[in-house]
């Protein structure tokens, strides 16, 4: 049975209950941000990830075959994840080796294969192309962090890129309904950077071939499911965000 209710033991005096946010929010378990369903406490504007809300003690992803990873409330300071590279803040898996592997929850659940339509795309902690956003292999501080990556190769988006581009989209107030005038401007400035056929692949060719166009189409497509991947499927206004996210530029 799906449990729609519980107590927590982070926010020990009111009952959580599980609604579908319409808006995003910031999981007061990891302080990451969020979509979708998830565990609130409308009185005190708390909320906590699916994940993060019901996590097991001790997990596994198969990306870290040998590591059982301990779930923890808090952990010491100047830890990250090495899934998307940010900080952990809040609740974290943790293995148990000397230079522990750590992972939000919600990067715990990132799936190890996205199937669309027989275009497949596989979780990577290797980037064999460049991620088309950053367009570098790490994401920073030497970190190559994860990406997900078409069959071919050719289609490969960080993680870390994928939550930025959604988080800074968050923070110019466009998933907030104030998505006119200023806010609007810097989202799309924001989908220049990452959708935009390369302003390099422009520069070099004057204009864009039929060949690009497809290339953008379909990087387009799998950002959307890398976003889906991430954050869960988005509903409602959000998902309509999502489609003009990727898909103007
Ligand atoms: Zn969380
Ligand atoms: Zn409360
Ligand atoms: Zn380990
Ligand atoms: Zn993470
Ligand atoms: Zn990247």
């Amino acid at each position: 049975m799906k449990v729609t209710e519980l107590e927590h033991p982070s926010h020990p005096n009111h009952i959580l209950m599980l609604k579908s946010s319409d808006t995003p929010y910031k999981c007061d378990g990891c302080k990451e941000l969020g979509f979708g369903p998830c565990f609130e406490c409308e009185d005190c504007n708390f909320h906590l990830h699916e994940e993060c809300a019901l996590a097991s003690k001790s997990s596994y992803h198969p990306l870290f075959r040998r590591c059982e990873l301990i779930f923890h409330e808090e952990t010491y300071g100047g830890r990250y994840c090495d899934a998307c590279g940010k900080d952990v803040l809040g609740f974290v898996y943790q293995c148990t080796h000397d230079n522990a592997h750590d992972l939000h929850p919600c990067c715990l659940k990132l799936q190890p294969k996205i199937i669309n339509d027989g275009f497949v795309l596989h979780l990577s902690d290797k980037v064999p192309s460049k991620c088309l956003k950053c367009n570098s292999r790490e994401i920073s501080r030497g970190i190559t962090g994860w990406s997900y990556v078409s069959s071919c190769g050719e289609f490969c988006y960080h993680v870390a890129c994928v939550k930025d581009l959604v988080l800074e989209n968050w923070r110019n107030g466009y998933f907030n309904g104030d998505n006119n005038n200023g806010s609007a401007q810097t989202s799309n400035l924001a989908l220049m950077r990452i959708a935009s056929p390369s302003n390099e692949v422009a520069r070099r060719k004057g204009r864009l071939g039929s060949k690009d166009i497809k290339f953008w189409r379909i990087a387009k497509m799998v950002l959307k499911l890398i976003i889906s991947a991430i954050f869960g499927d988005p509903t409602g206004g959000i998902a309509i965000i999502v489609e003009s996210l990727v898909s103007q530029y």
